[in-house]
């Protein structure tokens, strides 16, 4: 029976899964797809994790492959609003990392003890002084037990720990449409907030971008319609046209994704010996690129508490761990909400009153504070950096 049974091998389980490695915990490492997730949707590590993942060796392995984003713009109208200066913060990494999350999951893969695939985790229960966990595998049903178990199994695995309905979900009408791509470029990251909504566009290794723009509402019926039928190539023309539009650039895009943004944080992380780390506990919206960050450091504040926890019965820091880190996903989650409202289309009016506004914030020492919220100096694992 491993000390540690962790559900899930997305970033945050891989994460925890090589820390508590490092410490000398005997883990496991369950996940339902029999071979990793190649989609892309995390592109940027803050600071904080990046210190936090130094202890399993990722840091590194993560650095020599990512762009270093020291410096970001906020546009409109074609005009510079104010600079986004991370390489003026003073944090143990002064940059955002930037890479796909298919490489960062194969560099913790890498530094993780080896993933059972396959295994689709259908229940968890406390048992005695243990949890006793019921699955399904390629062999059919097993039962498997550990002292602790982790549940980082994304949104999709949350009913494992939460009741329908305790965590209230939030969904907003807000579509978004995006593509990696080649394109020109040095490594400022690039916010446009026009008219008819953000675009943005983030450096990427190999010379390739992030583009992300607002794509609409998604409640009225042509978008609804629009958004089953979900199309790479219409996705890919309508994101052509919203750079053009937004950032004045001609880029080539084969096909593109659409995604829709949601809003939850649960009101618990842990029931006795079993813990929820990543989205499993909260989502926020990706306009904001903080989800994955969120739950790297769930995970990574977790990893110390484990091994006295599970070795010597101490429990001393988990209320304190599971308070801080409930308070840092709904700062996250609001702070999302906020620039989730900046990127919609707005008449000329409110745009206009909307550019003022950001031009006076973002120039004076409000500058400074949106920099440290972007960057996740806010969130309470920062304190430790
Ligand atoms: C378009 C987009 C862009 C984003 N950009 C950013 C960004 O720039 N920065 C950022 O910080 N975040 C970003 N995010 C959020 C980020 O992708 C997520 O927060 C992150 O993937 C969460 O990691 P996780 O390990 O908690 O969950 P997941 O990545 O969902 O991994 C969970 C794993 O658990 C497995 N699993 C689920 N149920 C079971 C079960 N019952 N049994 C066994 N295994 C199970 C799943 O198969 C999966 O592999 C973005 C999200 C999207 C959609």
């Amino acid at each position: 029976m491993p000390e540690v049974l962790i559900v899930g091998a997305g970033p945050v389980g891989l994460a925890l899964a090589a820390d508590l490695r490092v410490r000398g915990l005997d883990v496991d490492v369950v996940e339902r797809r029999p071979a990793a997730d190649g989609g892309t949707r995390a592109i940027g590590i803050h600071s904080p994790a990046l210190a936090a993942l130094e202890t399993s060796g990722a840091t590194d392995g993560l650095l020599e492959r990512a762009v270093r984003i020291r410096r970001g713009e906020a546009r409109a109208d074609g005009r510079l609003l104010a600079a986004i200066r991370f390489d003026a913060l003073r944090a143990r990494h002064p940059y955002v990392a930037a890479l796909p999350q298919a490489e960062t999951v194969g560099v913790l893969s890498a530094l993780a003890p080896a993933v059972r695939r396959g295994i689709t985790v259908t229940a968890v229960r406390q048992d005695g002084a243990g949890v006793r966990v019921q699955a399904v595998g390629p062999d059919g049903d097993e039962e498997l037990r550990a002292d602790v178990v982790v549940v980082a199994s994304g949104w999709a695995g949350r009913d494992l720990v939460y009741r329908p309905g305790v965590v209230r979900t939030r969904g907003y009408s807000d579509r978004y449409v995006m593509a990696d791509v080649t394109a020109s470029g040095d490594a400022t990251a690039l916010v446009h907030l026009e008219r008819s909504g953000v675009l943005e566009s983030f450096p990427l290794p190999g010379g390739r971008r992030r583009l992300v723009a607002w794509d609409g509402n998604g409640t009225d019926a042509i978008a609804r319609r629009r958004y089953a039928a979900a199309d790479p190539a219409d996705a890919a023309a309508r994101l052509r046209e919203a750079a053009a539009e937004r950032a004045g650039v001609d880029v080539e895009i084969a096909a593109a994704s659409t995604f829709g943004v949601r809003r939850a944080v649960a009101p618990a992380l842990r029931n006795g010996r079993i813990v929820v780390v990543g989205d499993a506990g909260h989502e926020v919206s990706p306009i904001g690129g903080q989800g994955m960050n969120l739950g790297l450091l769930d995970a990574l504040t977790l990893a110390p508490l484990l091994a006295p926890w599970v070795r010597r019965g101490w429990e001393d820091g988990l209320a304190r761990w599971e308070r801080d880190r409930l308070a840092s996903a709904r700062h996250a989650a609001r702070l999302a909400f906020a620039n989730t409202m900046l990127g919609r289309r707005a008449g000329a009016t409110a745009h206009a009153a909307r550019t003022a506004a950001l031009r006076t914030v973002l120039r004076g020492p409000g500058g400074a504070v949106f920099t440290r919220a972007y960057a996740m100096r806010f969130d309470r694992a920062a304190r430790t950096e």
